[in-house]
């Protein structure tokens, strides 16, 4: 990860609102009620078309002064290890603090790694800012202070000027654009936790954790299985409930919050309870917000005496349950002996890629107007409709746009024809398609 900023310092110095105004909107969320801990925050902002990272290492160092060094040493390193530029805050108002000094002798062992900033918090005043000289005893930077009020934002800019100095290959664009933002979508206990930890366990490297702009979402960058992704889940609404008869309803509230962010949903399944009602109530709410689907029938492992046509008997039932969406692929999993989890991520990630792909317009015409000369239209009221040209509009998911003469008089069974040509010559796997008719 280039171009990352950390921030360290004991408690309360204003290092989680520091954090906030640098990441802007996307901020992040702790997530401790999912069983994950995450004892860091990650998040974007840009400064003069600079994008960088940021941590927020306050995690390792919780709320009172009753830290301690092992804490403290960890929270150091970790800035370290992971960041190019670190922020070491501290507090005017309050003045020098003894973890202050515990924090130094952390820090001054690695003076010279990496810069070191040391970064004087809540000046909101002028009279504030010049108290800051008391730190200079901490012996930490090249002898600058800089002076700040993270609450106020005065003094950042200069902050940031200095920060986005060190980075000579920026970043030009977020650095999360054009990822596979997935979902993973289920009743409660099918295993989506499981498989969460599953990659968190594994081949683990977080990048982010940020916000995203729906409330309550929290979109993770993971590099698993050799891919790229976010995965985008709702802490807010995850806290195990004490209130057991709305957890039906949560996990609910949940999924289509989580559904909204994201590109394409993992509507995972029970293999011991098969396809319910609720599953095609969720599969049909994706087909209609037009997100990618794959259905991940987990626990696998559990069905016994699997004949060779146990996997058709299960494909055949889902798919009589769900139609007349008939694209979703399925998959067959198991978190618990971590069978095919690889491959459900990896059909998930492709499913993206078929959801955004363009056809080029001319192998587009070459091959739907011979499939449409093959198979013309149904003539209504002795009239004939003539397909003379087809494209792909510039939406976010696939639409079809084919221009003819009478629009009005196109048969929803002739555009199932036209929608299944498409998919045969193109892979549209996973992805719901948008068949219009204009007047050309
Ligand atoms: P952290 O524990 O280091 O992450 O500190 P927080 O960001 O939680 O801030 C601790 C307290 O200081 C909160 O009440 C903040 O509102 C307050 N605070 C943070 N920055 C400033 C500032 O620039 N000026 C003033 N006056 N208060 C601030
Ligand atoms: P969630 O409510 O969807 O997040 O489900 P959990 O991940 O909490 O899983 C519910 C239960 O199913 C837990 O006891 C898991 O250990 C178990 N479980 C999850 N995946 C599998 C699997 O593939 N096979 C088996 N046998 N059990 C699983």
């Amino acid at each position: 990860m280039k171009n990352t900023i950390a921030i360290v310092g004991r408690p309360n110095v204003g290092k989680s609102t520091l954090f906030n105004r640098l990441v802007g909107q996307r901020k992040a969320i702790m997530d401790n009620e999912s069983g994950v801990t995450r004892d860091r925050h990650y998040g974007y902002g840009d400064w003069t078309g600079k994008y960088y990272s940021v941590i927020d290492t306050g995690g390792y160092v919780h709320g009172s002064d009753d830290v301690f060094e092992e804490e403290i040493r960890k929270q150091v390193k970790l800035a370290i290890d992971e960041a190019d530029v670190i922020l070491f805050m501290v507090d005017v108002d309050a003045g020098l603090h003894g973890l202050d000094e515990e924090f130094a002798n952390v820090m001054r062992r690695y003076q010279g790694k990496k810069p070191i900033y040391l970064v004087a918090n809540k000046a909101d005043t002028n009279a504030r800012a010049h108290a800051a000289g008391e730190f200079y005893s901490l012996g930490i930077g090249d002898g600058d202070i800089f002076t700040i009020s993270s609450q106020n934002g005065s003094g950042t800019g200069d902050l940031l000027d200095a920060i986005v100095s060190h980075f000579d290959d920026p970043w030009e664009e977020e650095p999360d654009a054009g990822l596979p933002k997935i979902a993973v979508l289920g009743r409660p206990n099918v295993g989506k936790s499981s498989l969460f930890n599953l990659l968190l366990g594994e081949e683990r490297t977080i990048v982010t954790d940020i916000a995203g702009t729906t409330r309550d979402a929290i979109q993770t960058r993971y590099n698993a299985f050799g891919n790229d992704f976010i995965l985008v889940d709702t802490a807010g609404l995850r806290r195990k409930n004490k209130v057991h008869e709305d957890i039906e309803f949560y996990s609910v509230l949940r999924s289509i919050r989580a559904m909204e962010e994201s590109d394409v949903c993992i509507v995972m399944l029970d293999a011991t309870r098969g396809i319910e009602a609720q599953d095609v109530n969720i599969i049909g709410l994706a087909d209609r917000n037009r997100k990618g689907i794959v259905i991940v029938v987990n626990k696998w492992d559990l069905i016994e005496d699997k004949q060779t046509n146990t996997v058709k008997e299960f494909e055949d039932l889902i798919k009589e349950k769900i139609a007349p969406i008939s694209y979703p692929p399925i998959i067959f999993t198991s978190v618990l002996t971590k069978q095919r989890v690889h491959k459900a991520i990896e059909t998930a990630v492709q499913v993206y890629h078929n959801k955004t792909k363009k056809v080029p317009t001319s192998q587009l015409n070459e091959v739907m107007l011979r499939e449409i000369e093959a198979h013309q239209p149904p003539s209504v009221k002795g009239k004939m409709v003539r397909i003379k040209y087809v494209t792909q509009l510039p939406t976010h998911n696939p639409v079809f746009a084919f221009f003819c003469n009478l629009p009005q008089y196109v048969k929803d069974s002739y555009s199932r024809y036209l929608e299944n040509r498409l998919r045969e010559h193109f892979d549209f796997t996973g992805v719901p398609i948008g068949i219009i008719f204009r007047k050309k």
